[in-house]
């Protein structure tokens, strides 16, 4: 599949379907077939969608959640508990914990973890502004993915929290290794939540 000048227009969307994440040629060319034969009920909505989306959605300068407003609903929302940040991988990840409904209080979201083989070192996790933030706080919950990986992201995270007297904590039992919170269902989230020890 090609994105030349010869490669047709419908070519080129179903090509660029096919690259979103869980998607092969097959669902991409189904989803094209459904956007083109809907075009007011669902690739007009999505084409409007898509371009606020990309003007609008940005990381949070405090956080790094993803969202309208700068600070983000999080950061900004006078019922959370201040004294408290979750730390977590991703946005999704940030998302299964609220799905869970069990926390209230802040993130920090890493935009990823740690990895040798990819490159990734603690500048590309934002973990100084992480430690600036829990030196106000009396609560780091590492909720990051139970992965090799993660575990590593972890101890660096709590080595680099040592100094700042915030009491480092990690999601308990119930979270499987490998697995991400947003594979996990609510009541698994919350039950890690409450086992959560240092
Ligand atoms: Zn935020």
């Amino acid at each position: 599949m090609s994105t030349t000048s010869r490669a047709s227009p419908l070519d080129t969307l179903i090509g660029s379907l096919a690259r979103l994440p869980g998607l092969g040629r097959r669902s991409a060319q189904r989803i094209a077939l459904h956007l083109l034969s809907r075009r007011e009920a669902v690739l007009e909505p999505l084409l409007e969608a898509l371009a606020h989306a990309a003007r609008a959605v940005k990381p949070c300068s405090v956080c790094g959640n993803l969202d309208g407003a700068d600070p983000c609903g999080i950061c900004t929302d006078a019922g959370r508990e201040r004294g408290q940040i979750c730390v977590v991988a991703s946005p999704a990840d940030l998302w299964a914990m609220e799905g869970a409904g069990a926390y209230r209080g802040l993130y920090h979201v890493t935009g990823g973890v740690l990895s040798a083989l990819e490159g990734v070192g603690p500048e590309a996790l934002n973990l100084d502004a992480l430690a600036a933030r829990a030196a106000g706080a009396q609560e780091v919950i590492l909720a990051l993915p139970a992965t090799v990986d993660g575990m590593t992201t972890a101890h660096a995270i709590a080595a680099t929290l040592a100094e700042t007297g915030a009491r480092v904590t990690r999601l308990g039992q119930g979270v499987p290794v490998g697995g991400e919170l947003g594979r996990l269902d609510p009541g698994t989230i919350a039950a890690a939540l409450r086992a959560r020890g240092g």
